[in-house]
Order: C-alpha cells, then sequence, then structure tokens
C-alpha cells in the first residue's frame, strides 16, 4: 500500500470532500509501514475496504417553523464500518454539515471505537440543520422530522446514534421520542446521552471531558509532568468543553480561556464553579455566543473575535470544531510558553499545527484518543440498557478512568519510537487500525 496512490484514487473520486480527505491522509501516513508488514492486509484490501463506509442514508428532512414556514433541511446517516459491533457514533446539527464532514466523523469514530476496548463499529450522521437562533418547540419538530427518516436505519443492536456538536441531551429526548412512536420498540438502547431518568447513564454528559483529561494527566504523568496548577485554555464552551473545564479544575489547574465563535472570554484568575455551570445556560440559549459570560461575571474579559490560542497557557485543549487551530495558532501557542495540546474537538487540529508542534517539542495527542471517553461512556450506558441496570457515578468514572488508561498505554505500546519519545498521533491510528482490520480479516471479503 501506498498513501499516495490510495490518496490520488481518492482524490479523483471524491473531489472536493476535503475534511474526509484529510482525514484518511492522517491516519494512512501513520500505518503505511505497519501495513505493509502485513501481506495478508494488502491481498483482502483492507485499507481499500477501510475508506469506504458500508452505506450511506440521505433524506429530506421537512418541518414548519414558528412563523409557519416550510423549512427544508437534508439528514445523513453513514454506517461506516462495522467489523467490531454495531454502528455507533454520533449525530451533528450544524449548518455546515456535508457528507465530507460525516464521512470524515464516521472514518476517525471506527478507529477510535475501536480504541475504547468496547465492541463497537463506526457511524455518524446529522443535518445540515442550524441550531442557532431556534426556539426549543422549533427544535423539537426539526428533531421529530429528522426521526421520521432515520428510525428505519437504526436500532439497539443495529446502529446506536448519539448526541455531537448541536445534538445534547434535549435532542436526544426528543429523538427517542418520536421512535418510540414509529418502531413500536421500548428499548432505550436506541439511543445513548438519554436523561438519566429514563436509561441515559449518569456522567454520559460529562464524559468527554473528563475522559479527555484523564486522557491528559496520564500524558503529562508520562512526561514526568502534572497538572496542578498549569495554566488551561479551553475553545468552546459546550458540552465537551464544560466537562473538560469541571475536571482540570477538579485536577488542580486553573481555566483562563473558553472561547465561541463571538470570541474568547480570558480569566486570569481562572474559572469559577458559577461559571462553569454558566456554560450550560450558554449552550442552552441557542444563541451560539460567549461573551455574556463577561458581562455576567466580574474577572472576565471578552475579546471579540480572538480565539483561545491567543490567551497564554500550558496546555491547549481544542474542544470546539475540526480545524480550529491552524499553524499561526500553534505558534502563537508556542511562542505564549504552551507546552502541551491534547485535541478533544474531533480532527481540531490543522495538519500543518500538528506537524509544528510535534517538530517543536509541544506534546501533542489526537482527538481519536483524547475525546474518546465519551463515545466510551456511550458503550457502558448500553451495556447497562441492555441488562435493565444503572451503575453509580462512582463506579461509571472507575469504568471510564480505566478505559481512558487503558487508550493512552495502546498509544504508547503502537507509538514509541526508536528514541523513546510517544508519537500519539501514530499510536492512536496503529492501535484503532490494527483491531479493526483483524476483524474485518477474520470475518472474510464482505
Ligand atoms: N459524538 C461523540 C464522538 O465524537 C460521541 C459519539 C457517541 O457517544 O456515540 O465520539
Amino acid at each position: 500500500m501506498k498513501t499516495t496512490e490510495i490518496m490520488a484514487g481518492l482524490q479523483a473520486k471524491y473531489p472536493g470532500e476535503k475534511e474526509y480527505l484529510q482525514a484518511v491522509q492522517e491516519v494512512l501516513e501513520s500505518i503505511e509501514d505497519v501495513y505493509n508488514e502485513h501481506p495478508e492486509f494488502e491481498a483482502a484490501k483492507i485499507v481499500e475496504r477501510i475508506v469506504e463506509p458500508d452505506r450511506i442514508f440521505t433524506f429530506r428532512v421537512t418541518w414548519i417553523d414558528d412563523k409557519g414556514e416550510v423549512q427544508v433541511n437534508t439528514g445523513y446517516r453513514i454506517q461506516f464500518n462495522s467489523a467490531i459491533g454495531p454502528y455507533k457514533g454520533g449525530l451533528r446539527f450544524h449548518k455546515a454539515v456535508t457528507p465530507s464532514m460525516l464521512k470524515f466523523l464516521g472514518f476517525e469514530q471506527t478507529f477510535k471505537n475501536a480504541l475504547t476496548t468496547l465492541p463497537m463499529g463506526g457511524a455518524k450522521g446529522g443535518s445540515d440543520f442550524d441550531p442557532v437562533g431556534k426556539s426549543d418547540a422549533e427544535i423539537m419538530r426539526f428533531c421529530q422530522a429528522f426521526m421520521l427518516e432515520l428510525w428505519n436505519c437504526i436500532g439497539p443492536d443495529q446502529d446506536i446514534p448519539a448526541g455531537d456538536v448541536g445534538v445534547g441531551g434535549r435532542e436526544i429526548g426528543f429523538l427517542y421520542g418520536m421512535y418510540k412512536k414509529l418502531a413500536r420498540e421500548y428499548n432505550t438502547g436506541v439511543l445513548t446521552g438519554k436523561g438519566s431518568t429514563w436509561g441515559g447513564s449518569i456522567l454520559r454528559p460529562e464524559a468527554t471531558g473528563f475522559g479527555a483529561l484523564y486522557f491528559t494527566s496520564h500524558l503529562l504523568a508520562k512526561a514526568g509532568k502534572s497538572i496542578e496548577g498549569k495554566k488551561v485554555a479551553i475553545s468552546g464552551f459546550g458540552n465537551v468543553a464544560w466537562g473538560a473545564a469541571t475536571k482540570a479544575v477538579q485536577l488542580g489547574a486553573k481555566v483562563v480561556a473558553v472561547s465561541g465563535p463571538d470570541g474568547v472570554c480570558h480569566i486570569p484568575a481562572g474559572i469559577t464553579p458559577e461559571m462553569i455551570d454558566y456554560m450550560l445556560v450558554l449552550r442552552a440559549s441557542n444563541k451560539n455566543v460567549v461573551a455574556p459570560m463577561a458581562e455576567k461575571f466580574e474577572g472576565v474579559q471578552f475579546i471579540p473575535g480572538k480565539k483561545a490560542w491567543s490567551v497564554p497557557c500550558d496546555i491547549a485543549l481544542p474542544c470546539a470544531f475540526q480545524n480550529e487551530l491552524s499553524e499561526a495558532d500553534a505558534r502563537e501557542l508556542k511562542a505564549n510558553g504552551c507546552w502541551c495540546c491534547c485535541e478533544v474537538s474531533n480532527m481540531g487540529c490543522q495538519p500543518e499545527a500538528i506537524h509544528f508542534f510535534q517538530n517543536n517539542g509541544v506534546l501533542f495527542a489526537p482527538g481519536k484518543a483524547v475525546n474518546a471517553g465519551g463515545v466510551a461512556t456511550s458503550g457502558l450506558e448500553m451495556t447497562q440498557n441492555a441488562s435493565h441496570i444503572s451503575w453509580s457515578a462512582e463506579e461509571v468514572d472507575s469504568k471510564l478512568h480505566f478505559i481512558m488508561k487503558n487508550i493512552h498505554e495502546q498509544c504508547v505500546q503502537f507509538g514509541t519510537q526508536p528514541d523513546g519519545h510517544v508519537d500519539y498521533v501514530k499510536g492512536a491510528n496503529i492501535a484503532g487500525f490494527m483491531k479493526v482490520a483483524r476483524a474485518m480479516l477474520e470475518q472474510g471479503i464482505v
């Protein structure tokens, strides 16, 4: 297998699918050497098969807004790979959603889910519906219209969606309400990220952020460092950023920045629990702005148009969106003293930013390892649903911690270079790939 050849073929076949091609390129570059040591992979065309989704559902979603006007959106579910379990992955509602974006996310999800140690295949879905400025009633009607098409593609042992950008507990509730009416099936295990009174796992809302900080702690410990007392810059203010800020503070770090599309909130003395709670209020407002935090709290300075990466910090945690951190941002972070970046958003760093970090002594770990605690806890939610039980916060937290420790160990096992340093990008990609590839091989040519 030659990455350049496979990429040339995909570029010709899917011109313009920028995010998908970027995600595939990153994985293929990492695995090329290991892959070529396995002629049985080449014979079964594992790479050619693993880069293509199993199937893609595309459907029209028609709904009526508060003014009585008809709105039309496009919905998707991409069932990417089922080698190690039923399809599993979130739904993204965002105006920029395209097949390319969901293909990149489904592809990443396949390897991320493999890293979790749980039996889950990869999937992703969503819509170009823009939740910004929508009322709760509009969000409900959209979710119901979306489920009118989606219900037939999913099932608790088949394909289990969850949240992602623009889809949280509120949306999962509306989606499940419609699903059970259509499917006449009352197994809550068909969706994860549910409310805790109807099958949702305790700690699922916090899990992506908590898991990211557990991973970061292990990475720092391996490098002989600790998070205590360190300045942490976080981008975003949604569910993932909220969980990350909560755990960072619990571990003794000082969160000096959270951000939104409108700018960054600089918090020199560190974020307080009240400010962390307020992040949830901002998310629920559907306005997609972070500026009101500076109006509400003293000690918060809002800088319009600036990213979190302009605030001096030790550790950067991108928690917002793909490609949110450019090479220029990486340079600014390094110049301001940053020495570690753990990517929490999916593909949050542009490839040039990752290369800059890696070549300039900044510890870096990729999203598919760092943020896997979210889907891992979804996997734990599925287990609880299937056995009709509910675990305590302590049980879920200790399982999550164990999984993140394991993911870190897999990265070290597969990513340690001859000079002793750990390449976390290679480690995560090779570990995830080997598991899925071996399963595909054992299941024959399908
Ligand atoms: N959207 C999350 C992710 O990127 C969670 C998916 C899930 O829980 O299924 O991993």
